[in-house]
């Protein structure tokens, strides 16, 4: 959970030696909530229906990190695993990434929300360049 200054993960997260050796198996979904420092705390969604705009960049922050430190192969891996689940889920499939009718808040926390959201932001940012898609993220 990304609170403002105190993020909070679950007890699971607290890895032996012996089995960091292996593989930090939580490193994503610690990207993940330290990026909702600046987007979910500092830029915060006006309502539910814009919940993605919270994780859908915390969602690609698992990108960012995967690819800053086992390299674009790896981040690469990561977004089609991400994408697969969205796209194998017909339920989600054609959901719009921005939702105003739901029937509960629950609803729009789904794989369109977050992978679909994440999947985006890494189209956008191939299409405009790192430069320009950088530049951007960092204005808004
Ligand atoms: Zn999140």
């Amino acid at each position: 959970m990304e609170n403002t200054t105190a993020t909070l993960h679950g007890s699971d997260i607290l890895q032996k030696p012996g089995q960091l050796i292996d593989e930090n198996t939580w490193e994503d979904t610690i990207a993940h909530e330290l990026f909702h420092h600046w987007f979910g705390d500092l830029v915060t969604a006006e309502s539910w229906s814009n919940l993605t705009v919270n994780e859908s960049f915390a969602n690609y922050s698992e990108y960012l990190w995967n690819e800053y430190k086992y390299g674009k192969d790896q981040a690469d891996y990561h977004l089609m695993t991400d994408v697969n689940q969205y796209i194998h889920n017909p339920s989600d499939f054609n959901k719009n990434l921005v939702r105003f009718n739901y029937e509960s808040r629950e609803d729009v926390f789904d794989l369109v929300t977050y992978q679909k959201g994440g999947g985006i932001l890494n189209m956008l940012r191939n299409y405009l360049g790192d430069d320009a898609f950088f530049a951007g993220i960092n204005d808004y």
